[in-house]
């Protein structure tokens, strides 16, 4: 009951703007489209991931988002913020499947301690900066060279949470002009860079890019650098209403390399292999997406059940498609396309 007031107090705000303020929708529209619509027009963008792939069919990378400090213990959210943590769950596959490799979307100081979507606690104490001491063990481990063989750390915006609207809270660059994404990138960055970890690539937390300020987000991403950004799924991002990046093949997007998305760890794993063996014959790349968080409303986070289809969707791969597929992180192509 106190939480529908609660949403339902949110939601007021949300309402108001969208009648009054000329409020962009971008939660309330998505189409039921499926992801390889719309993929025949992309045949310049095969044709460079071929050459990327030599003599491999197709590639495959697994994508976490919303690693930071937060485990459990010193939050409702356990985001692998420990060894001991969800992120004992990534060790155990990196043991077993030393090729396996995943780009880890992770925020250096994230600011919200619930996982309510209007009921997000502003935290602003700094709790979660990776910096503070009592991460130091952990930073320790996410930043060698042991961990980093099979995992990218990749940013995901500086607090993933806003403070501009009281809707939304966690379209961390929704409503940020270009000049306040371009800080709070530029912040994001250089955190890493102190604890050593040099980010290549950039998702905005819930491909919020910025429909509500211009596109404030895009703009500023055009100065910062990175080899590759994440701007939106089949139909989130810069694909809301048209489709403008590919879904299976990395895609340029007003000069910035876009990587795409397009499987989730919430299918079962009878279609999960229907759908690899689609993009196998597309000569794309999989994409396999997974959170942190257990229990997140998506449905996929780590658990032991999740954990377990993983192995076998590596071990169908191995089985059927043996050194036709390359295990790679978003980083790797990105490194690679740079150059061309
Ligand atoms: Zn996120």
């Amino acid at each position: 009951m106190v939480n529908k007031l609660f949403l339902l107090y949110f939601k007021t705000f949300e309402l108001y703007d969208r009648y009054f303020k000329k409020l962009k929708p971008i939660m309330w529209q998505k189409k039921p489209i499926h992801y390889l619509e719309g993929e025949d027009k992309f045949t310049f963008e095969k044709a460079l991931f071929l050459k990327y792939l030599g003599s491999y069919k197709s590639a495959i990378v697994f994508i976490w988002d919303d690693l930071c400090p937060k485990n459990g213990k010193n939050s409702i959210l356990d985001n692998g913020g420990i060894s001991s943590s969800n992120l004992k769950y990534l060790d155990s596959l990196n043991k077993r499947f030393p090729f396996m490799k995943s780009t880890l979307f992770s925020i250096p100081n994230v600011s919200f301690e619930g996982c309510g979507y209007y009921s997000s606690d502003w935290i602003s104490n700094n709790k979660f900066d990776i910096r503070n001491v009592e991460y130091e063990f952990w930073i320790k481990k996410i930043s060698s060279k042991q961990f980093q063989k099979n995992n990218e750390i990749s940013l995901h915006g500086l607090h993933h949470f806003q403070k501009e609207k009281k809707y939304w809270p966690q379209m961390e660059y929704e409503f940020k002009t270009k000049d306040k994404c371009l800080n709070s990138i530029m912040e994001g960055k250089s955190i890493f860079k102190e604890i050593n970890i040099n980010v290549t690539g950039f998702c905005p937390p819930v491909f919020g890019i910025g429909y509500n300020s211009n596109f404030g987000l895009i703009e500023a991403l055009k100065e910062c650098n990175f080899d590759y950004v994440c701007l939106g799924t089949k139909n989130s991002g810069v694909n809301l209403f048209n489709k403008n990046v590919s879904c299976v093949y990395p895609s340029y997007y007003q000069s910035l390399l876009n990587m795409p998305q397009n499987l989730s760890l919430t299918l079962s794993f009878e279609d999960l292999k229907k759908n690899i063996d689609d993009i196998v014959k597309l000569n794309g790349l999989i994409v396999i997406k997974g959170h942190f968080v257990q229990n997140w409303r998506l449905g996929d986070g780590w658990n032991d059940e999740i954990y377990k289809k993983i192995v076998k969707v590596i071990e169908y791969l191995e089985n059927k498609y043996f050194n036709k597929v390359k295990y790679v992180t978003f980083g790797d192509i990105g490194k690679w396309y740079k150059k061309q």
